[in-house]
């Protein structure tokens, strides 16, 4: 597991940086075990380590350092669980992983397509890493579930680069989603209904459950390779229980990966 500490392209509202340490202190807070549903214990040090955060600079710099750092670590076949930062991450850190495996196939939970050419000026806003991954060809498969924010535009960009999607007023968990493998998992938290999850900057209502996402990750029968989870931020959280959901989905991707 390794921290990626950036919100340098949030819109709206900043904070997500902070969210990899405050997802660590309450994995480990004592207040749970570290084992997964499945059985797999993350407090075996033979099965799970945690690398710490990635040291970057700002700007498009910045992303190339990400970049190359994802490649560095995956050199010895590691497979890796990233914590945003924001979501614009998933863009660098698909690069990265690319370069390690050729083509991939995504799965991408959000309220949002994150699909806009650009937003607010720039090409890199959290708004847009799904539209540079697909330009790029960085993902075979794109497979959006939980949207439920498409504008014109991005229904649009969705036709333009065949993405598959599963919006929140279709989803139900028995659905096949048709994965195949390598597979990276990328799990922005505001796909969870606000209910569950108000510590994230775009509340969304009408979202999934903690129990839906779970269970869809539970049932993946291909191959894992990487996951992220993003948008975690904590200024916006209470009594810490969105970082507890963060914290059960490192358990449970983790598990799953391993
Ligand atoms: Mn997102
Ligand atoms: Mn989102």
């Amino acid at each position: 597991m390794i921290g990626i500490e950036s919100d340098e392209f949030s819109t709206f509202l900043k904070g997500c940086a902070k969210a990899p340490d405050k997802i660590r202190e309450v994995l480990h807070c004592g207040a749970a075990n570290l084992c997964s549903e499945l059985g797999v214990d993350l407090g075996d040090k033979h099965l799970f380590s945690d690398l710490g955060n990635l040291s970057f600079r700002s700007g498009q710099k910045g992303f190339d350092q990400i970049t190359n750092g994802i490649v560095e670590l995956l050199e010895d076949g590691t497979r890796l669980l990233i914590l945003g930062g924001d979501h614009a991450i998933t863009y660098p850190v698909l690069k990265g992983f690319h370069e390690k495996f050729g083509k991939l196939s995504v799965l991408h939970f959000d309220a949002h397509a994150d699909l806009y050419d650009e937003f607010d000026g720039t090409r890199l806003s959290h708004a847009c890493p799904f539209a540079r991954i697909m330009e790029e060809n960085l993902a075979t498969d794109l497979l959006q579930v939980g949207i439920r924010t498409l504008n014109d535009h991005q229904k649009q960009q969705a036709e333009r680069f065949n993405v598959r999607m599963i919006e929140a007023r279709e989803f139900n968990r028995e659905v096949d989603f048709g994965l195949s493998g390598p597979l990276y998992i990328s799990l922005d938290l505001d796909v969870l209904d606000p209910a569950f999850a108000p510590g994230i900057s775009h509340h969304e209502p009408g979202g999934l459950s903690v129990r839906d996402v779970i269970d869809v990750i539970q049932k993946i029968d291909v191959p894992i390779v990487g996951a992220d989870i993003v948008e975690y931020n904590p200024k916006r959280d209470l009594f810490d229980m969105t970082a507890m959901v963060a914290a059960k989905f490192v358990k449970e991707l983790a598990g799953k990966m391993i």
